[in-house]
């Protein structure tokens, strides 16, 4: 009698942090990997953006887990519309214009004469 061949699931040997990082890969290249108001393209200080400013209720729903939103953002039909990429800098600047960070934030700093 022949043995039965035990199904393995793909991607069987891929660990959590692996699967992680492929999915980033595909949510970053599918919203162009590139900040969208200034061009920058170092990979290490890109990050996700929720164009309209719904992140924080966002994070609390997912439990801080990275993987659902970069798989959501590969799958979904209209990614594009929801999130984007933006540079740490960018990022910053953005919550300031729209008020989401604290007062000394809000204004440059004036030079010391
Ligand atoms: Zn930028």
């Amino acid at each position: 009698m022949l043995a039965q061949k035990k199904k393995v699931p793909q991607n069987y040997n891929i660990t959590p942090t692996q699967r992680c990082r492929a999915w980033k890969k595909k949510a970053y290249e599918r919203l162009g990997n590139r900040c969208k108001r200034c061009g920058f393209d170092d990979l290490r200080a890109l990050q996700i953006d929720h164009i309209l400013g719904t992140g924080a209720k966002d994070r609390k729903t997912r439990n801080r887990n990275h993987v659902v939103l970069y798989k959501l953002i590969a799958t979904m039909e209209n990614a594009e519309e929801v999130f984007q990429i933006l540079c740490a800098n960018c990022n910053w600047i953005k919550r300031c214009e729209r008020g989401e960070v604290n007062q000394w934030a809000k204004e440059p700093k004036k030079e010391q004469p």
